[in-house]
C-alpha cells in the first residue's frame, strides 16, 4: 500500500506561519481566557471577524489553536476544524449541531460504544430516534432513511471487529434520497492521513485526536473537521455548548502532526507483519486487519484507503475461561492492557463474544471464540511477536476442557 506523500510534507509545513510561530520552529503556547483590545475600533473589528481567526477570547481560540486548526484543515481538506475536549465530545457535540427533537440519525452498529450509548440515552431522552444498520449495508442504506433522517454516521473500520464499509456506496445513496442529509465519519483510524473523508463527499470527519494525532498517549483532544456548507452551524453551535480544549493540549497535538506520517509509516509496516504472523497460528481463528485479504470489507479498504494504521483484532479458536485469560493476559512484558490506542507503546484488550454481540444491534456476532484487540506500537517487531507466542503458549486449551467436564460432573 503506496505511503501518500504529498501528506507528508503537509504534515511538517502546515500551521506554521509566522504569526503563530513567533520565529520559532513550533506554534507558540498562548495560554489565554481574556484579550486585550487597544482601542474601541481594535475591539469592534476582533467582535466581527471572532469566528474567523481573529483573537477575540479564549473560548475562541488564540493563536496555538488557529495553528492546529489550520494544520487540520490542510489535512483533512476542510473549510473550518472545531477543537473539543476530547473524542467523545467531538462525536456527540457534532451529532447535537444538526438534530433537533423529532428527527431521526442513522448510526453504523460497528461505532464505537459510548456513541452508540449517546444515542441510545441522550438523543433518546431528547426525542431523537436512533436506528442502527450494517457495518456492509452499501446501496441499501437509502430503504433506511425516513423524511426526517437528518444525519448518517460511519465508522470506518468499526470498532474492534474491523469491518470495512462501502462508503462510496452508502455516500451515494445517502445523497440521491436527500442531498440535505449530514454526513459524519469516526476517522480516528486512519489518523486523517489514509482515509480522505471530505473527497469522498463526507461533510465532517471526526477524530478521537487523543489517539495518532496526539500519539503519546498522554493527552486527550477532538477534532472535527467540516466541509464548507456544515462548518458554520458546526462551529456556533460548538461553541453554545462551551465545547474547547486547552491551548497546551493543541500545543501538542500540533506537535504530534509533524511526526504522524513517519509513527504512522511504522505502525502500518509492524502491525501487518504481526498481523500476518498471527493469521498463521494455530489457536487464531481469524485476522481482523483490513489489510488481510479475508478481514471483512478488505476490498473496500483496498479501494478508498491510502494505507492502514495500528489497531486490529482477532478470534481465538476457543473461549477463554477467566483463568485462562487471566493467564494470557497478565504475564505480558510488552503488551500493556489498557484502554485507549495511537500510542508508541503496544496495547493489548480482550473481549467475549457476548460483549461484542451487545454492541452490535443488528447482526450480532458469528464467533464463538475469544476476540483479543491489539495496538502495534514501536517496539522491535521480533520482541513483539515473541510476546504474543509465549503468551499463546500460555493458553492451556486442554485445561478448559478438564474445567468444562469438572462442570459437567
Ligand atoms: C477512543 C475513541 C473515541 C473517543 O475518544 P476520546 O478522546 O477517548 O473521547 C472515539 N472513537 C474511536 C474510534 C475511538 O477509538
Amino acid at each position: 500500500m503506496k505511503f501518500p506523500k504529498e501528506i507528508q510534507t503537509t504534515l511538517v509545513h502546515s500551521g506554521r506561519k509566522r504569526l503563530y510561530t513567533q520565529g520559532a520552529v513550533n506554534s507558540v503556547v498562548q495560554r489565554a481566557s481574556s484579550i486585550v483590545f487597544d482601542t474601541l475600533e481594535a475591539k469592534k473589528e476582533a467582535t466581527k471577524n471572532r469566528a474567523n481567526g481573529e483573537l477575540f477570547y479564549g473560548r475562541r481560540g488564540t493563536l496555538t489553536h488557529f495553528s492546529l486548526q489550520e494544520a487540520m484543515c490542510e489535512l483533512e481538506e476542510g473549510a473550518g476544524c472545531y477543537l473539543y475536549p476530547c473524542g467523545t465530545a467531538a462525536i456527540t457535540n457534532a451529532i447535537l449541531a444538526f438534530v433537533k427533537t423529532g428527527d431521526h440519525i442513522l448510526l453504523t452498529e460497528g461505532a464505537y460504544e459510548p456513541t452508540q450509548e449517546f444515542c441510545n440515552h441522550i438523543l433518546q431522552d431528547l426525542g431523537v430516534e436512533t436506528t442502527y444498520f450494517p457495518v456492509m449495508i452499501g446501496e441499501h442504506i437509502a430503504q433506511q432513511i425516513k423524511p426526517n433522517t437528518k444525519v448518517v454516521f460511519l465508522e470506518a473500520p468499526s470498532s474492534v471487529t474491523m469491518e470495512v464499509h462501502d462508503i462510496p456506496a452508502i455516500v451515494k445513496a445517502v445523497r440521491k434520497v436527500n442531498p440535505e442529509i449530514v454526513i459524519m465519519i469516526d476517522n480516528s483510524w486512519s489518523g486523517g492521513v489514509f482515509f480522505k473523508a471530505l473527497q469522498h463527499d463526507i461533510d465532517i470527519s471526526i477524530q478521537s485526536g487523543t489517539k495518532y494525532l496526539v500519539g503519546h498517549s498522554d493527552a486527550m483532544i477532538g477534532t472535527a473537521v467540516a466541509n464548507e456548507r456544515c462548518w458554520p452551524q458546526l462551529r456556533e453551535r460548538s461553541y453554545l455548548m462551551g465545547q474547547m480544549c486547552d491551548a497546551d493540549t493543541a500545543y501538542v497535538t500540533a506537535r504530534g502532526l509533524r511526526t504522524l506520517a513517519v509513527r504512522l509509516k511504522q505502525h502500518q509496516e509492524s502491525s501487518l507483519k504481526v498481523a500476518q504472523w498471527l493469521a498463521k497460528h494455530p489457536l487464531v481463528d481469524r485476522v481482523n486487519h483490513p489489510a488481510l485479504a479475508n478481514s471483512v470489507g478488505h476490498k473496500f479498504f483496498k479501494r478508498d484507503f491510502l494505507g492502514h494504521s495500528g489497531l486490529f483484532s482477532f478470534i481465538l479458536k476457543e473461549r477463554l475461561s477467566d483463568a485462562q485469560l487471566a493467564e494470557f493476559l497478565d504475564e505480558f512484558q510488552l503488551f500493556s492492557m489498557a484502554y485507549s490506542w495511537g500510542g508508541f507503546e503496544s496495547l493489548i484488550l480482550a473481549n467475549q463474544p457476548e460483549d461484542i454481540a451487545a454492541i452490535r444491534p443488528v447482526s450480532g456476532v458469528d464467533f464463538k471464540g475469544t476476540l483479543v484487540r491489539i495496538h502495534i506500537g514501536f517496539e522491535n517487531i521480533d520482541d513483539l511477536i515473541a510476546d504474543l507466542e509465549a503468551g499463546l503458549n500460555r493458553i492451556n486449551i486442554n485445561k478448559n476442557k478438564i474445567t468444562a467436564l469438572q462442570s459437567l460432573v
